[in-house]
């Protein structure tokens, strides 16, 4: 069997926080007990929020922890092409539709439906899934937006993308098996964003495959996308990687670290004299 290979998978729009030094460790130590390769990504495809100088830092930071990573780095926004062409096997597979909506049309519509008896159904982060343009707009709505130059997202028709795919799907989740994918729970998502020509989903799968990534070990906020993943892989014939997701690192009243929390930051902690080595005992490892 060829060498396991793991990844670790920031994007630089904020500083990296202890979970962020969690995820990265039990990456590299998990290549090192397996005899496997150890590589870094940057998902930087919101060129916006990931500005150089957070990538400087997101790296001195690792450096920091003692981690060491294959070179050369593959930084996402260097690879729009490569998104951009598996777009286009999805959209030859008819499954992509230009979706034009504005945030305030969606939040309108959203706002009347949570008024209803029935509120509109939320994905596994707890988002209300896309409407579609043609639930909100009137017939000559639509077509005065296919008219006109409004920028539009691309989206994956979800229910056509199932029946392509067939519904048993799965992946192989660590310590616990056969995991059910359920990529209904997420409608139509985004493929490319309005701004950016791809979205996370689809360079995510592009990557992990590109880069020959057999083990993907992340946080449990991921668990649920992984459905997309599967589906994603499965319509674009990619390899299927194994999957751990990993327990998140919580703040004392029991909630997900951001990196906007300042007193978390690996910058802060080293900042007020935190050693690697105290970091690393502080997460357990
Ligand atoms: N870039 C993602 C993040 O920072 C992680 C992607 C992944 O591990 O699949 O949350």
């Amino acid at each position: 069997m060829n060498s396991p290979v793991y990844r670790f998978a920031p994007s630089p729009n904020g500083h990296l926080h202890l979970g962020h030094a969690y995820s990265a460790i039990l990456n590299d130590e998990a290549a090192k007990q397996n005899g496997g390769r150890f590589l870094l990504r940057i998902e930087d495809i919101d060129t916006i929020r990931c500005t150089p100088q957070l990538q400087e830092d997101m790296l001195e930071d690792l450096k920091w922890l003692g981690l060491h990573w294959e070179t050369p780095v593959r930084k996402q926004s260097e690879h729009f092409s490569e998104y951009t062409k598996a777009l286009a096997q999805l959209e030859a597979m008819g499954l992509v539709y230009k979706a034009y909506l504005t945030r305030a049309q969606i939040k309108r519509f959203f706002a009347e439906q949570d008024a209803s008896d029935t509120p509109w159904p939320r994905d596994p982060d707890g988002a209300p899934l896309y409407p579609g343009d043609d639930n909100v707009l009137s017939v000559q709505e639509q077509q005065a937006f296919q008219n006109s130059a409004a920028p539009y997202a691309l989206r994956l028709n979800m229910a056509k993308a199932i029946e392509l795919a067939g519904s048993a799907l799965s992946w192989n989740e660590a310590h616990q098996g056969k995991i059910q994918a359920d990529p209904a729970a997420w409608g139509d998502v985004v493929l490319a964003r309005k701004d950016t020509p791809t979205s996370y989903h689809l360079s995510v799968v592009v990557d992990d495959s590109l880069q020959g990534i057999t083990h993907v070990l992340r946080g449990k906020d991921l668990y649920h996308a992984t459905s997309v993943h599967r589906l994603l892989q499965t319509l674009l014939d990619l390899p299927e990687p194994h999957y751990e997701h990993h327990d998140l690192i919580l703040d004392e009243t029991g909630r997900k670290l951001a990196k906007s929390a300042k007193d978390t930051s690996l910058r802060e902690l080293r900042a007020s004299g935190a050693t690697p080595l105290q970091i690393r005992e502080e997460l357990g490892l």
